[in-house]
C-alpha cells in the first residue's frame, strides 16, 4: 500500500512541478528553502534529518548535494563560455 502512496505523490510532484508558473516559483523557493534548513548540520557537523547507522550522515547529506547539482552547477548549455580577444 506504501508504495502506491508513493507513486501517486510522486505521480502528482512531478505533475505539479510541470505546470509550474512564474507566480509559483516563490511557493517553490519557500519550500527548497524549509527543507534545506532541516537538514542543517548539527554541532558535529552531522545532517540533523537524515538518519544513518550509529550516528546521521555527515553533512552535506544528498538532500544538500541535490540542491547544489541542481540550483548552483549550470547545465551544460549555460556555462561560461570565455571569448577570446
Ligand atoms: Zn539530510
Amino acid at each position: 500500500m506504501a508504495h502506491v502512496l508513493a507513486a501517486v505523490l510522486r505521480a502528482a510532484m512531478v505533475e505539479r512541478l510541470a505546470g509550474l508558473t512564474t507566480t509559483d516559483f516563490g511557493n517553490l523557493t519557500s519550500a527548497v528553502r524549509e527543507i534545506l534548513e532541516l537538514h542543517q548540520p548539527d554541532c558535529k557537523g552531522r545532517c540533523r534529518e537524515c538518519t544513518g547507522w550509529p550516528r546521521n550522515r555527515k553533512f552535506p547529506c544528498r538532500v544538500w548535494l541535490i540542491a547544489h547539482r541542481h540550483l548552483l552547477i549550470p547545465p551544460p548549455n549555460q556555462e561560461v563560455r570565455h571569448v577570446r580577444h
